[in-house]
C-alpha cells in the first residue's frame, strides 16, 4: 500500500477484513447492477482497495458478461456510465481488501471465467489454507492463472468439476470437497445465482428479496440498504441455487455436530456493521453484550464511559448500563478522510490520528475517563487516543478492550500482522498498559467470546491459538508473490 495513503480506519492500528460480496438475480428481468452497487456501497467498511461488479442476462446469449472492476471504493470506480453499460438482470459484486494475493487490478473480482461450459462469475470472501495445494495441482495440469488470489483457485477448481458433473451447483458441491479453508461464495452462472459457505461458517453469507428478486450478502445492512426483506442466513457448509423455480439447498457439506462450526468472532466485535445479523445473532447486541461483561469483570470506579468510534460505541454503552457510570461523547471523528488521504510526513507536527479524530475538551476535561476500544494491534493508535485524553484534562484514563489481546497469526481472511508487531504478545497486560500510557488496562476474558455470540460456535483462534483446523506449516499468507 502507498506510504503516503491513510488507511480507512483510526490509524493503521485496524486490522482489515478481507472482502465483501454481494449477488442478486431479478426474475423480471430489470437490470441489477444499480441494486448491487448500492449493496457493495453498504459492504464498504469489509474492503476499500478494490471493487467490481459483473453481470449477465438471463435471457440473453448464454455466457455474454459485462464486467467493470478497478482500484478504490465503490464512488470512485463506478460513474454513472459504467453502470448504466452493466446490462443484465443476474449479477455478482465485490469489494476488496488484500490478505492473500497483492492489491492490484488483475486480482480485483468478481472474478469472470470462460471455459467450455459457459462463463461463471465469482466473488469469495475468506483465505483458504491449502490454496497453494490446490493451485499446484492445476498448474501441474497446465492451468495458467491471471492472478494471485485464491479466489481464481476455486473458480478452476469448480470449472474443472463441471465437466464431470450434471450442474454447476454439483460442480460447486465437488470443488468444496477439496477446498479447506474460509470462504463465502457467490457465483453467477448463465441461469443461476449461487452461495456457498464453508463447513466451519467462517465469514457470513444471507438471503434476501426484494419483490420478484432474491439477494446473497455478507451481511443484512446491505439488504436493508436496498430495501430487501432478510429471509435467512446460508448455513455453514450450505450451498443454495437461486433459479426463476425458487431456492434449492445442499447440505452435503455441512457438519453432522454444528459444535465444530466456527463463525469469527472478530465479526461481531470489530468487522461486521452493528446494523447486522450474524446468524441469528445482532451485532450491535453482541457488541453491548462485551461492554456489560468488562464492566462486570474488570469494573472501576469513574466519572464518564466513552467509546473510541465507531467500532468502541456500542460496547461503551454496555458498559455504562452495566455499571451505571454515564455514557458520553469524548470524541469528534471526521467522516470525510477517504483512502486516499495524504498521510502527514513524520517529521511534520499534524498527526493521522488527530486529522481523524479529536477529543472535546468540554466532556473530559477534570474527569476520570473509562475508554472503550474494540482491539489493540500494535498499540500505536491507543497510545495516542489516552494522550489526547490526558492533554485535554481527563484526570484519569481506564482502557477496556472489547477483545482477548491478539496474539496469533489468522489464516481466514484477516489481515493480523505477525506476531512481533502484536503488542500483546510477549508482555504482560501491565507491560501494555505502561506502553499506551493508560492508568488501567483490561481485556475482555476469553470464556466471554462465546457468550456474546449467543453460545453459537465460534473461532477464536487469534486469541486462543486454539484453530478450529489445521493451521498451514507456515505462513501462506500472500505466498504467490514470493
Ligand atoms: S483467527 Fe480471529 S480473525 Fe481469524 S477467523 Fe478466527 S476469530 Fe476471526
Amino acid at each position: 500500500m502507498d506510504q503516503n495513503r491513510m488507511d480507512f480506519d483510526i490509524g493503521a492500528d485496524k486490522l482489515r477484513e478481507e472482502c465483501g460480496v454481494f449477488g442478486m438475480y431479478d426474475f423480471d428481468g430489470n437490470d441489477v447492477a444499480r441494486a448491487i452497487y448500492y449493496g457493495l456501497f453498504a459492504l464498504q467498511h469489509r474492503g476499500q482497495e478494490s471493487c467490481g461488479i459483473a453481470v449477465s442476462d438471463t435471457e440473453g446469449p448464454k455466457g455474454r458478461v459485462a464486467a467493470h472492476k478497478g482500484m478504490g471504493l465503490c464512488n470512485e470506480v463506478f460513474t454513472p456510465e459504467a453502470l448504466e453499460s452493466l446490462k443484465g438482470n443476474i449479477g455478482v459484486g465485490h469489494v476488496r481488501y488484500s490478505t492473500a494475493g497483492s492489491s492490484t487490478r488483475e486480482n480485483a473480482q468478481p472474478l469472470v471465467l470462460n471455459y467450455v461450459k459457459g462463463t461463471l462469475g465469482l466473488a469469495h470472501n475468506g483465505n483458504l489454507v491449502n490454496a497453494p495445494e490446490l493451485r499446484h495441482e492445476l498448474e501441474y495440469t497446465g492451468a495458467i492463472f491471471q492472478t494471485t488470489i485464491d479466489s481464481e483457485v476455486i473458480a478452476y477448481h469448480i470449472a474443472r468439476a463441471r465437466i464431470h458433473t450434471p450442474n454447476v451447483e454439483s460442480a460447486v458441491a465437488a470443488a468444496m470437497k477439496k477446498l479447506k479453508g474460509a470462504y463465502s461464495l457467490v457465483i453467477m452462472s448463465p441461469r443461476k445465482l449461487i452461495g456457498a459457505r464453508d463447513p466451519m461458517g467462517f465469514k457470513p453469507l444471507c438471503i434476501g428479496k426484494r419483490d420478484n428478486a432474491y439477494i446473497l450478502a455478507s451481511e443484512t445492512c446491505a439488504l436493508e440498504t436496498i430495501g430487501a426483506e432478510f429471509v435467512r442466513d446460508v448455513e455453514p457448509g450450505e450451498i443454495v441455487t437461486i433459479t426463476a423455480d425458487g431456492i434449492s439447498s445442499d447440505k452435503e457439506m455441512c457438519l453432522a455436530d454444528p459444535s465444530g462450526e466456527a463463525r469469527c468472532i472478530f465479526e461481531y466485535i470489530y468487522f461486521a456493521r452493528p446494523d447486522s445479523v450474524f446468524d441469528g445473532v445482532s451485532v450491535y447486541k453482541a457488541r453491548i453484550q462485551a461492554g456489560r461483561f468488562l464492566a462486570v469483570d474488570s469494573p472501576v470506579e469513574a466519572d464518564l464511559v466513552v467509546g473510541v468510534p465507531e467500532s468502541g460505541n456500542a460496547a461503551a454503552l454496555g458498559y455504562a448500563m452495566e455499571s451505571g457510570i454515564p455514557y458520553g461523547t469524548a470524541f469528534v471523528k471526521n467522516s470525510y478522510v477517504g483512502r486516499t488521504f495524504i498521510k502527514p510526513k513524520q517529521s511534520s507536527r499534524e498527526s493521522a490520528v488527530r486529522i481523524k479524530l479529536n477529543v472535546l475538551k468540554e466532556a473530559v476535561a477534570g474527569k476520570r475517563v473509562i475508554m472503550i476500544d474494540d482491539s489493540i494491534v500494535r498499540g500505536t493508535t491507543s497510545a495516542l487516543i489516552v494522550k489526547m485524553l490526558r492533554d485535554a484534562g481527563a484526570r484519569e484514563v481506564h482502557v477496556r478492550i472489547s477483545a482477548p489481546p491478539f496474539l496469533h497469526p489468522c489464516y481466514f481472511g484477516t489481515d493480523i500482522p505477525s506476531e512481533d508487531q502484536l503488542i500483546a504478545h510477549g508482555r504482560t497486560v501491565d507491560e501494555v498498559r505502561e506502553i499506551i500510557g493508560a492508568d488501567t488496562l483490561s481485556f475482555l476474558r476469553q470464556e466471554r467470546l462465546s457468550q456474546m455470540a449467543s453460545e453459537r460456535p465460534v473461532c477464536t483462534a487469534c486469541f486462543t491459538g486454539n484453530y478450529p483446523m489445521e493451521p498451514p506449516s507456515q505462513d501462506i499468507r500472500g505466498s504467490y508473490e514470493k
